[in-house]
């Protein structure tokens, strides 16, 4: 039986460890669409053309261990613009939260444009600081040399981009239940949408 959980938000507002909790949970598979953009955009950043980048991508693109650079990051943002290249990787997107047994997906037009039937619609999000202080932390952790300005600064100017966009903008869907995480723990928010698609089930 197909189930789909749609997560959607802002950069560093949690989507991710909450998709990544709650598809273990349920038993979902669970499928990051931000990396199909960071890869898109990592293959850019050699001159390839964005439309074939998206075009040929593989899985082992999505493997590729330097995905999580702010470089990256921004990259994929200005790729996610190009009408083009969000259609070469809706098929894949759409199959995939429709497969059997459950899925989660999180992105920024899950519950909008790929998955408007998905059973449960979530829209992640936390204030622009705290967003700022969790995605520090992260990069500190894993070696980037980076401050609070700086990340802070690439996560507005990302936002700004990704709800600006004609195609696919970054909003909540019409029926997508708003989870602000910027005064939860993780255990909280992962308690939160966890009642939410407990309640879609019965
Ligand atoms: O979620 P993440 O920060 O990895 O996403 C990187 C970029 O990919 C976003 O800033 C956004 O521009 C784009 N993206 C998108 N639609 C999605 C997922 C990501 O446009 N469903």
């Amino acid at each position: 039986m197909a189930f789909t959980v749609a997560i959607d938000g802002p950069a560093a507002a949690g989507k991710g460890t909450v998709s990544r909790a709650v598809a273990e949970t349920f038993g979902f598979a669970h499928l990051d669409t931000g990396l199909l953009y960071r890869a898109t955009g990592r293959r850019t950043l050699d001159g390839t053309d964005p439309i074939d980048a998206a075009r040929a991508l593989t899985a082992a693109d999505l493997e590729a261990d330097d995905l999580r650079t702010p470089e990256v990051a921004q990259a994929a943002s200005r790729v996610a613009a190009i009408a083009e290249v969000r259609a070469a990787l809706m098929d894949f997107q759409r199959a995939f939260a429709r497969r059997a047994g459950g899925a989660v997906l999180d992105g920024r037009d899950i519950g909008t444009v790929i998955c408007p039937e998905a059973e449960v619609k979530l829209y992640v999000t936390a204030s622009d600081d705290v967003r700022a202080q969790r995605r520090l932390a992260e990069l500190l952790k894993t070696g980037h040399e980076t401050d609070y300005d700086t990340v802070l600064e690439d996560l507005r100017n990302r936002d700004a981009r990704d709800s600006a966009r004609i195609d696919a903008p970054l909003k909540p869907a019409k029926d997508a239940v708003v989870l602000d995480t910027s005064k939860m723990s993780i255990e909280e928010a992962v308690a939160a949408a966890e009642r939410e698609i407990r309640a879609a089930m019965r």
